[in-house]
């Protein structure tokens, strides 16, 4: 299936949201929504394009799962009704020109939706995995730098499609980012990212 919209959950990691508080981000209880356009995906094995001289690329590895449609309004005991497949992916942040949009009280769309910000693994069948009992890591260049449990949401999987039929009738191919463990950091020419799920598979790609 392929991809429609992709909607991302921000905010979604307590330990995540405390790190981006030393950085000037007040935390303030809510997640975030936003968007990136499709055009934004890199499948694995293509070369990520980082922006250049644009500030620091946080790498922000995140449970991403699709959606076969579901509409309006989707109580959040049928949620999960709604989720065809799930993978890894990498939601790309260009962090100081974030901040500084976020200060200024402005969309975040320069920051999150450049072209090349949406690394995404291929989908993996849903088969009622328990999806609040994921465990993924984001190795960059062999060090650990994330390594995340779908425990430690703030927001539920079930709860983040709830949340977001009540804006938008939700569509086939329709893609959540479900938000990012502790341990976001830069990214550089030349890093060869591997993201990793017992439970989904093995990602990996070059920066350049
Ligand atoms: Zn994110």
């Amino acid at each position: 299936m392929s991809v429609k919209r992709i909607f991302c959950i921000g905010k979604n990691y307590a330990e995540h949201v405390q790190e981006l508080a030393h950085l000037g981000h007040a935390p303030d209880g809510d997640c975030v929504v936003f968007m990136k356009p499709a055009s934004c995906i890199v499948p694995e094995g293509e070369l990520i394009p980082l922006p250049r001289n644009r500030g620091s690329i946080h790498h922000e590895a995140e449970l991403v799962v699709q959606l076969t449609g579901g509409g309006r309004d989707i109580p959040i005991d049928e949620a999960l009704d709604c989720v065809a497949g799930l993978t890894l992916g990498l939601d790309l942040t260009l962090r100081e020109l974030q901040t500084e949009l976020k200060n200024k009280g402005k969309p975040w769309e320069l920051a999150k939706a450049f072209d090349g910000a949406a690394p995404l693994g291929d989908f993996k069948p849903y088969l009622d995995q328990d999806l609040q009992a994921i465990a993924f890591t984001c190795h960059v260049n062999g060090s650990l730098r994330q390594h995340g449990h779908t425990k430690d949401m703030l927001f539920s999987v079930a709860r983040q499609i709830h949340i977001l039929s009540q804006t938008w009738a939700l569509l086939p191919g329709d893609v959540i980012y479900t938000g990012t463990p502790q341990g976001v950091g830069p990214l550089q020419p030349g890093d060869h990212v591997v993201l990793e799920s017992p439970a989904i598979g093995r990602f990996e790609w070059r920066c350049t």
